[in-house]
């Protein structure tokens, strides 16, 4: 099973994820947390992407899909996976199809999270993530047991450089200029379905889940 998630930054789509590898075996699979991670680490993939990731563009296409490439190759991804973040361009969404056949794999849905523009600036200034696993919190609708500690794994929590409000607003133009053709690109192929992703994280995986499980 290969599930697309699609949607503005700050739509839910990391945490609505982590739901959804709980229930079902699946993958999961974030470019952006494998670029945070290589500038973390400061490989040279990560030295190429941090500018752009800093300012809020897109990390060049061909720099992405290889992580992509390689990463559908690992083994945990037999079963299936969950792209985030990935396909965010129509460049890259015609490199997955050509790449998919090549591993015997196919999109089986791709899900549009949607949620109000306003909300979305008050999720991504009040998101927090965990420095070792990378698991999402929000100061106010998904606060950790202990104040900055991650409940998972005891990692510190920390406010991403580019959740800032000026770097927000940069992130949801590139959005809608860059990524919102992909709605198009999807519905003709009839693999779309869109989400109410207003609502509260558990009332938007009840949506997500009743659409997984007639797959
Ligand atoms: P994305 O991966 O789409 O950028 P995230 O999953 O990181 O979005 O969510 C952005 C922020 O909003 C996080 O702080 C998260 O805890 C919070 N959040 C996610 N879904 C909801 C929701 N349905 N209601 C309120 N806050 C949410
Ligand atoms: P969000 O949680 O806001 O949706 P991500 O964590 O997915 O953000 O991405 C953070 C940054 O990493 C993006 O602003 C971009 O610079 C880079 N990035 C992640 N995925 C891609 C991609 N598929 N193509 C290009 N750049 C990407
Ligand atoms: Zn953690």
């Amino acid at each position: 099973m290969l599930i697309i998630l699609l949607g503005p930054p700050g739509a839910g789509k990391g945490t609505e994820a982590e739901k959804i590898t709980q229930k079902y075996n699946l993958a999961y699979i974030s470019t952006g947390d494998i670029l945070r991670k290589a500038v973390k680490e400061e490989t040279q993939l990560g030295r190429k992407a941090r500018d752009y990731m800093d300012q809020g563009q897109l990390v060049p296409d061909n720099l992405v899909v290889e992580i992509v490439r390689e990463r559908l190759t690992e083994p945990d991804c037999a079963n299936g996976a969950i792209l985030d973040g990935f396909p965010r361009t129509v460049d890259q969404a015609i490199f997955l199809d050509q790449v998919l056949p090549e591993i015997g794999a196919e999109i089986d849905q791709v899900l549009l999270i949607e949620v109000e523009e306003n909300e979305l600036i008050e999720r991504l200034t009040g998101r927090r993530v965990c420095s070792d696993c990378g698991v999402n919190y929000h100061v106010k609708y998904k606060p950790p047991q202990v104040r900055n500690v991650c409940d998972q794994c005891g990692g510190d929590l920390y406010q991403r450089e580019d959740d800032s409000l000026k770097t927000v607003k940069e992130r949801l133009e590139v959005y809608k200029k860059q990524t919102e053709p992909l709605v198009d690109f999807y519905k003709e192929k009839k693999l779309l379905k869109a989400i109410d992703g207003n609502q509260d994280i558990d009332e938007v995986f009840e949506q997500i889940d009743s659409i997984l499980k007639q797959l």
